[in-house]
């Protein structure tokens, strides 16, 4: 892969990593502790309540988990061992790499 392509995935991954940085601000308050005023809350009843902070919790460590790969990513890009299969060291198909940049394994390998 030559140094433009590296440069086009590395602005993939941290424009990707922005967006999610973003969201996460933005979803901040959904995951503060449920507050036990209920008029804080307003028509939800709790359950509803505790069940958003749920699911905004599940997200952001979704969202953490992306995070992860994107660093390494970088990280590989760093290394120079980006596109490369971290099982058989063959080159990753760059349309596979296109669909998700944090992929670390060839199709053959990851099937
Ligand atoms: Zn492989």
């Amino acid at each position: 892969m030559d140094v433009s392509e590296l440069a086009r995935f590395r602005r993939m991954l941290e424009t990707r990593r922005e967006e999610l940085v973003a969201l996460s601000e933005a979803a901040a308050d959904k995951r503060k502790p449920v507050e036990l005023d209920q008029q804080s809350i307003g028509r939800l009843s709790r359950q509803d309540a505790l069940q958003q902070q749920a699911m905004a919790k599940a997200q952001e460590a979704r969202r953490a988990g992306e995070l992860r790969k994107i660093a390494a990513a970088l990280s590989r890009i760093d290394d120079g061992e980006f596109g490369y299969c971290a099982e058989c060291g063959e080159a990753i198909a760059e349309k596979r790499l296109e669909i998700d940049p944090t992929t670390v394994r060839c199709l053959a390998c990851a099937a």
